[in-house]
């Protein structure tokens, strides 16, 4: 058995959620969520040929290797919000399809398509609305029970170029006046690096423009007068954390970073404190700092200084080594940073410089420092 002779066999499995959006629109799906009208791990494990890979009961989740392929497998189930802005409650596994498709975020998301029948389930509206390019909650309190929402929204406008409707901008308007800060951060972080990670000058200037900030931050944002997105462009393949750049100029106090995150952060808010007024402070200041720090000063500043140190100064390095200090008779010692960091300064100011100069210079500063 393979997964294509399941999906014709049984008539209460189901596509659900964004890969059902995605084949409507007509775009590669990021993944392809499976489920069944009922208790997947019940269901599985009354299957031939299918071996049981692990369990999660509380979630009624199942992952199954078929004809060597690993599959996860989802219950049906209703879930309440008993603690707003936190995670759910799952009240019933195993419930109707409808009841599964009406907890979720958004119409266009709230689609099921049958893998037997190739049947689409729309108990909302969602393909009218996703011809109609609309993104609509499901019911007027869908942001309270979960704010997260309106950065998920803001990212699928982003990615189809669709607009809130009517009624749920004024939902999350609402929302966005009377923010209930007590909620999950960690489900706030992971929303906004998928959205900002599309590195999108329109998701950002509608993310400050409608006060979406205020979800991270209780201070008065504006809007950078910066290409960010072309900025970032040009960078792309050495940064690791392109939301971040765009997340920093806002707030992340409310966020919970790793190491390197923090390490950015801070960086680039001792970058804005130091005075670089030549080459040399400026390789100084860069050298240690993550590309987002470097870029975040640039965004701030505007002032050209970070560019140039990515473009220019940063290739610019001494060619002379240990060996070749040793070579000249420098006993190795800590003398050696030191001596490296005035060639450096030299070549700074003289990048032209071959190496046998830098010998000639290494030399001299050690005769000049000698019992120093
Ligand atoms: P992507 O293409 O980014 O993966 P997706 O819609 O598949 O988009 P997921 O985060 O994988 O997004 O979620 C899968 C489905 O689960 C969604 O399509 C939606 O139906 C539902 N869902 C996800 N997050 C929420 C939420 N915060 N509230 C309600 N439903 C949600």
């Amino acid at each position: 058995m393979n997964i294509i002779d399941l999906y014709e066999k049984y008539d209460n499995l189901y596509y659900i959620g964004g890969v059902v959006r995605d084949i409507l629109i007509k775009m590669p799906s990021q993944d392809v969520d499976i489920t069944v009208e009922g208790n997947a791990i019940e269901f599985c494990e009354n299957l031939e040929d299918c071996e049981i890979v692990q369990t999660n009961p509380d979630f009624g989740t199942v992952r199954v290797k078929i004809n060597k392929q690993i599959y996860d497998i989802a219950s049906t189930r209703k879930e309440i919000y008993p603690q707003k802005g936190h995670l759910p409650k799952i009240v019933e596994i195993g419930c109707s399809i409808k009841d599964d498709v009406i907890r979720r975020d958004f119409t266009i998301n709230a689609l099921a398509k049958n893998t037997k029948t190739g049947e689409i389930i729309d108990y909302v509206n969602g393909r009218e609305d996703i011809q109609n390019k609309k993104l609509r909650v499901l019911h007027d309190e869908s942001f309270i029970d979960d704010p997260t929402r309106i950065i998920r929204g803001l990212k699928f406008a982003t990615r189809f170029g669709f607009s809130l409707d009517e009624h749920t901008k004024i939902l999350q308007d609402n929302y966005l006046k009377n923010i209930n800060y007590d909620m999950c951060y960690k489900r706030m972080k992971d929303e906004l690096i998928s959205t900002f990670n599309l590195n999108s000058n329109k998701a950002f200037s509608t993310f400050i423009n409608d006060k979406i900030y205020k979800l991270i931050t209780e201070k008065e944002i504006k809007l950078p007068d910066y290409d960010i997105q072309n900025l970032v462009g040009k960078y792309y393949k050495k940064i690791n954390n392109v939301w971040l750049i765009y997340i920093a100029l806002v707030d992340t106090e409310k966020l919970e970073l790793n190491k390197t995150e923090i390490k950015i952060v801070e960086d680039y808010k001792n970058l804005l404190e130091m005075d670089l007024t030549n080459d040399y402070d400026i390789v100084k200041a860069f050298e240690n700092c993550e590309i987002e720090s470097i870029l975040l000063y640039e965004i701030t500043k505007n002032d050209g200084k970070a560019i140039k140190y990515l473009d220019k100064l940063n290739e610019i390095k001494p060619e002379i080594n240990g060996n070749d200090l040793k070579q000249i008779g420098v006993p190795p010692s800590e003398k050696y940073a030191k001596i490296f960091d005035y060639i450096l300064q030299e070549k700074l100011k003289n990048p032209e410089l071959t190496k046998m100069e830098e010998l000639e210079l290494a030399q001299k500063y050690e005769k000049n420092t000698k019992n120093m």
